[in-house]
């Protein structure tokens, strides 16, 4: 139905297979204990998987964004807190340096992470500065050679195991608020740079979640990501090409709640019949089954967009908005299928509905996709 290539068909079927056999047996131990699977990185790294969109030439599997989507899809199905870590490394923590970076900067960064001998990280947000990230407070101030960067990110995904990290800061302070910010590259191991903190959360929490602040980190010149004064230009480009990730994420874990509530259904008996023969039952899976059909059209109709050179800032926003809130809904009523056993750890729904949770606040929030979404369509007014 979806007209996928050999290629993207065969993605499918080698990263379901992998998801089930290396990821599926540790899920419930990286939500328990909230360790990084660094693990399940190094195997994805041998299967190609932390390169997928960037060139054979840069060390990447010279996949399109499709392919890519699906395989956050697959893994998604079994493991949200993988599925964060490798979205955030490909399309936060590698795609800006490949995309706005100098020859010297990818030739340096893209081939180790898209190996996955390295993992990238991203920094715009700040504990003052999130929906509204032209609020940035971090200064990069010019010195001889170089810059020097002072002040914080919060919710830096990948930050503690991170070997690069690309981030903004203000370099032209009385500069309009865009233009005021520039974006550099940064080594992780660099004096000044400490991961202040390491946050414990709701779900995804095998992914990593840091606080970092940076105190007078010395910065080369060549390490300024593209021009000066366009970083925020670029942090939301990025973002918009981040969105089919989590779309795609969001996607993953409604499936797979929904698979685990519909195999319920059939087996849980209840007033003499399997409880899916209650209409009150299989109307619920019919509105999951519904969505999820609607939410994969929307997240490959974004990614094709993208993968044939055309605008996709606003069916981005649509994926990400529909499959994070369908992710929700389909989460919450694989619980109410599976009764007092959802409520359980052991059942696994629940993890899917804590986990689903952060696919409609990362990377803009639902109400940031509704400004994106309707911008778009109403276009500018007077
Ligand atoms: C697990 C996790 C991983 C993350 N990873 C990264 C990362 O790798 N790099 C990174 O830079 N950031 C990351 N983030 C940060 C994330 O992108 C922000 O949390 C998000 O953009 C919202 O910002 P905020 O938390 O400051 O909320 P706020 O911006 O303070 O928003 C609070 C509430 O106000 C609403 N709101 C704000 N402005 C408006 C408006 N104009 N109209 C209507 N409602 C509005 C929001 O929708 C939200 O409901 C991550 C967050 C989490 C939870």
């Amino acid at each position: 139905m979806f007209d996928l290539t050999d290629t993207q068909q065969m993605i499918r079927a080698t990263v379901r297979e992998f998801a089930q056999r290396e990821l599926a047996p540790r899920a419930r131990h990286v939500d328990e204990s909230g360790e990084f699977p660094k693990e399940s990185f190094r195997k994805m790294a041998e299967l190609g998987l932390m390169g997928i969109p960037f060139p054979e030439e840069y060390g990447g599997a010279g996949g399109d964004t499709l392919s890519f989507a699906i395989a956050i899809e697959e893994i998604s199905r079994v493991c949200g807190s993988t599925a964060l870590g490798l979205a955030a490394h490909t399309s936060l923590g590698t795609m800006p340096i490949w995309l706005f970076g100098s020859e010297e900067l990818k030739r340096k960064y893209v081939p180790p992470n898209a190996r996955g001998e390295t993992i990238g990280a991203y920094g715009l947000t700040e504990p003052g500065a999130g929906s509204d990230s032209s609020g940035t407070a971090t200064t990069a101030t010019k010195v001889p050679g170089g810059w020097r960067i002072s002040g914080s990110k919060m919710f830096m995904t990948n930050a503690s195991v991170s070997h690069v990290m690309t981030v903004t800061a203000v370099t032209d302070k009385d500069a309009d608020k865009h233009s005021r910010i520039s974006a550099f590259v940064l080594d992780s191991t660099w004096k000044g740079i400490t991961v202040a903190k390491k946050e414990d959360k709701l779900g995804v929490r095998g992914s990593d979640t840091c606080y970092v602040t940076f105190e007078d980190v010395s910065v080369p010149d060549s390490h300024l990501l593209g021009e000066r004064g366009r970083g925020w230009e670029y942090f939301m480009k990025i973002l918009d090409n981040g969105r089919i990730g989590i779309g795609a994420m969001a996607l993953g874990l409604a499936e797979g709640a929904y698979e685990r509530a519909l195999a319920y259904s059939r087996e849980r008996k209840a007033f003499g019949k399997p409880i899916a023969a209650h209409q009150a039952v299989a109307f619920m899976l019919a509105d999951m089954a519904v969505g999820i059909e609607a939410a994969r059209h929307l997240v490959y109709a974004a990614a094709r967009l993208k993968d044939a050179g055309r605008p996709f800032k606003k069916e981005a926003a649509m994926a990400k908005l529909f499959a994070s809130e369908h992710a929700m809904r389909t989460t919450r009523d694989a619980i109410q299928v599976l009764g007092g056993y959802g409520y359980l750890n052991e059942y696994e729904v629940e993890r899917y509905y804590r986990d689903a949770k952060l696919c409609t606040i990362g990377e803009g929030t639902s109400e940031i996709q509704r400004i994106v979404i309707s911008k778009e369509v109403i276009g500018k007014l007077g």
